[in-house]
C-alpha cells in the first residue's frame, strides 16, 4: 500500500445517494468491473486531496449486515475482508433512524465510520432540522452535512475522514461493546462466544490485541445469535467450530426463553433502543414547516369528514359534465 493512501468503502442504505456521492468525489476517474464470483457491480475511484489519495469503493445499497440477499454478503464481506482503513457511510437525513441501523452495526466491526447526512437539502425542505454536533456527540462518530447530487459538503466530509482516519491511529480504536452494550441479560452470552472465536483466530496467528479482531469476534458472536448463516458458515469449519456453535445455540435458546420473542428480534430491538436514545434532541421537525401542495390536496381530500361530501360533489360535476357537454354531439349527431 502508498504511504499516503486510504482505502475507503461508501456504505449505505439504497437509495441514500452513494453513486451520487461516489461521482462527486470521483470524476470521471472510475472503474466498474464485478465482484468475484458474483453479478454485483463494483466500483472503484481515486482522488487527490492535499498529496493524499483517497481510494474509493462504492458498496452496494444494503439495510443491516445480516446476510440475507447477495449485495448484503457482498457488502459485508467486503468489509469484513479487504478491511478497508475507514467507511464512509451515507445516511438518508429524511430517514435517519432506520439509515442508523445499519451505521451502528458498521461502527460495530470496529472499523472508523464517518456519517455523511445525505439529502441535507431535502431535510431542509421538509423542516426536518440535525444538530449534527449533538448527534455526533451521542452516537460516537462524526458527522457532516452534504448534498450529493449538487456536490455540496465534499471538501468537509474528507476534513472529517482526515482527523476520524488520524485519531484512530492514535488510539487504540474503540470496541464493539463500547459502541453497544446489548444488555445485562445479553453480553454474559456474547462474552462467551466471542471468547471461543477470538482463541480460535489466536489459533491461526492473529493477534487477538488487535481491535479489529477483537471487535470482528464480538459482531460474528451477535450475528450467530441472530441466526445469520453466512456467520455460522465462517466460523464452523475452524477447530473449535462446533463448540463456538453449540454455544451459540445454547445462547439463543436461553434468550428466547428468557425474553419470550425470537433472538434476532431481540437483537434488533436492543439496536434500536440505542438509537432512539441518540437520537433524542439531535433532530426536531418543524411542524409549521412547508408542507407540500400533494400533502396538502391528500389532507383535505383524505379528511374524515370531508371525503364523502367531496366524493360525492365530485361524481355530481362529472353527471353534469356528461349531460350539458354530451348535449352538443347529440344535437349535431341527430341533425
Ligand atoms: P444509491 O442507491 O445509494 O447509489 O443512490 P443514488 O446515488 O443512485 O441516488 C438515489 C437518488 O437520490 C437519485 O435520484 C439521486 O439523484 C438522488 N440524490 C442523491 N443525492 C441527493 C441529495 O443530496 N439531495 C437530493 N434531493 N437528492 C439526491
Ligand atoms: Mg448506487
Amino acid at each position: 500500500m502508498e504511504e499516503n493512501s486510504l482505502r475507503i468503502a461508501l456504505a449505505g442504505n439504497p437509495n441514500s445517494g452513494k453513486t451520487t456521492l461516489f461521482n462527486a468525489l470521483t470524476g470521471a476517474h472510475h472503474h466498474v468491473g464485478n465482484y468475484p464470483g458474483v453479478t454485483v457491480e463494483k466500483r472503484e475511484g481515486k482522488r487527490t486531496r492535499n498529496g493524499r489519495v483517497y481510494d474509493f469503493t462504492d458498496l452496494p445499497g444494503i439495510y443491516s449486515l445480516t446476510a440475507y440477499s447477495e449485495d448484503e454478503v457482498v457488502s459485508r464481506d467486503f468489509i469484513l475482508d479487504e478491511k478497508p482503513d475507514l467507511i464512509i457511510d451515507v445516511l438518508d437525513s429524511t430517514n435517519l433512524e432506520r439509515n442508523l441501523y445499519l451505521c451502528l452495526q458498521l461502527r460495530e466491526l470496529g472499523i472508523p465510520v464517518v456519517g455523511a447526512l445525505n439529502m441535507s437539502d431535502e431535510a431542509k425542505a421538509r423542516g426536518i432540522r440535525i444538530d449534527e454536533a449533538r448527534l455526533s456527540a451521542t452516537f460516537g462518530i462524526k458527522f457532516v452535512k452534504i448534498t450529493a447530487v449538487k456536490g455540496h459538503g465534499i471538501n468537509d466530509l474528507l476534513d472529517k475522514v482526515d482527523s476520524a482516519y488520524a485519531e484512530a491511529q492514535n488510539t487504540t480504536g474503540c470496541t464493539g461493546a463500547e459502541v453497544l452494550s446489548y444488555g445485562a441479560d445479553i453480553e454474559p452470552w456474547l462474552e462467551k462466544i466471542e471468547a471461543l472465536i477470538t482463541r480460535r483466530e489466536n489459533s491461526r496467528g492473529e493477534g487477538a490485541e488487535d481491535i479489529r479482531v477483537k471487535a470482528e469476534a464480538r459482531f460474528l458472536a451477535a450475528k450467530l445469535l441472530e441466526k445469520d448463516k453466512a456467520a455460522e458458515t465462517r466460523l464452523a469449519g475452524g477447530a473449535n467450530g462446533g463448540e463456538i456453535l453449540s454455544a451459540a445455540r445454547e445462547g439463543i435458546e436461553w434468550i428466547e426463553k428468557h425474553c419470550g420473542k425470537d433472538a434476532e428480534i431481540v437483537l434488533s430491538e436492543r439496536r434500536y433502543a440505542r438509537i432512539h436514545e441518540a437520537l433524542k434532541g439531535a433532530v426536531h421537525v418543524d411542524k409549521a414547516a412547508k408542507v407540500s401542495i400533494a400533502e396538502t390536496f391528500d389532507r383535505v381530500v383524505m379528511n374524515r369528514f370531508l371525503a364523502l361530501p367531496i366524493f360525492i360533489g365530485i361524481l355530481w360535476i362529472v353527471f353534469q359534465l356528461t349531460f350539458t357537454i354530451g348535449a352538443y354531439p347529440q344535437d349535431w349527431l341527430q341533425s
